[in-house]
């Protein structure tokens, strides 16, 4: 079963128990709670941020699932509830001060990430994470740039991917490192020497996004990442959605030509007669006769 499945009973059990109404943001409140994929997100949250600080400080110990606070026995009640007391005021602080940043560390590259941009991708990903291929009622998804704005990626679909957030962490991990390389990606064209299809200009492009080309020989159509690449399976993701994007419309003029009655042909391939090899992807419509 689907989490969304089980939204409809929470929303009216909520309802039935708060007099018939409830505020929007209310029931959302109740449908966190009641997602195990955000619990199982925070239960790691716990245990590797903010359970594993307290532990560094000697406020609590852990031990199996559990964690104690130290010297809570020794505690009277007027104590506990001054802690309590205390406590709320530093939430009630932080929140006002920073209003809804506070859960920024969900979100990566701190730019809220546009709601209609994130549909798509989640959509495009099949609600399921684009690196390890778990679905997002089992571990919560998040949408973020595959190149960081800060190392100059683009707000482009081409640019986004859906992770769950244990892979999105690791990805965290090299983001320093990582990206450093991966600039170049958005350099894209320049001359790259020995190489025909990145050093002569291209006038006939039949149409482009930010990463990749299309254009025509015959009756094939060619698909270049605009960055020299030779071997396909060295792209990176950003380039692969990106071309992906660009044989989806090439399906689209392929099957209007043909009132949807052929197929074609798809290889991977490296451009012909350069010394260093520019790989492409080649869409070949293939005619089927009816018997
Ligand atoms: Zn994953
Ligand atoms: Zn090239």
């Amino acid at each position: 079963m689907r989490m969304s499945h089980v939204y409809q009973p929470i929303m009216i059990k909520h309802l039935l128990e708060n007099n018939g109404r409830a505020k929007a943001e209310e029931i959302a409140v109740d449908l966190v709670q009641n997602d195990l994929s955000q619990v199982e997100y925070y239960t790691e949250r716990v245990n590797s941020m903010v359970g594993k600080v307290l532990r560094k400080n000697q406020i609590v110990v852990k031990e199996k699932n559990e964690f104690e606070l130290i010297g809570y026995r020794d505690l009277k009640e007027k104590d506990k509830d001054e802690l309590i007391e205390l406590c709320q005021r530093k939430i009630e602080e932080y929140k006002q001060k920073r209003g809804m940043l506070i859960w920024d560390h969900r979100r990566k590259n701190r730019s809220p990430i546009d709601g209609s941009i994130r549909y798509q991708v989640l959509n495009r990903a099949n609600n399921v994470c684009e690196l390890c291929g778990i679905p997002s009622d089992v571990r919560a998804l998040e949408v973020g740039h595959i190149v960081p704005k800060n190392w100059k990626g683009i707000d482009d679909l081409v640019n986004y991917q859906a992770l769950c957030y244990k892979c999105n962490a690791n990805k965290r991990d090299t983001d320093d490192t990582d990206f450093r390389n991966r600039v170049a990606l958005f350099d894209v064209r320049a001359s790259y020497g020995e190489c025909n299809f990145c050093d002569t200009s291209l006038d006939d492009i039949l149409f482009q996004n930010n990463l990749a080309l299309v254009n025509k020989v015959n009756d094939s159509y060619y698909i270049f990442p605009k960055r020299h690449v030779s071997d396909y399976l060295e792209l990176k993701s950003a380039e692969v959605n990106a071309i992906h994007d660009l044989m989806k419309s090439v399906k689209k003029i392929l099957v209007a030509q043909t009132n949807g009655t052929s197929g074609f042909d798809i290889v991977i391939d490296q451009f012909d007669g350069s010394l260093k090899e520019h790989t492409f992807i080649k869409m070949t419509p293939v005619h089927y006769t009816t018997r």
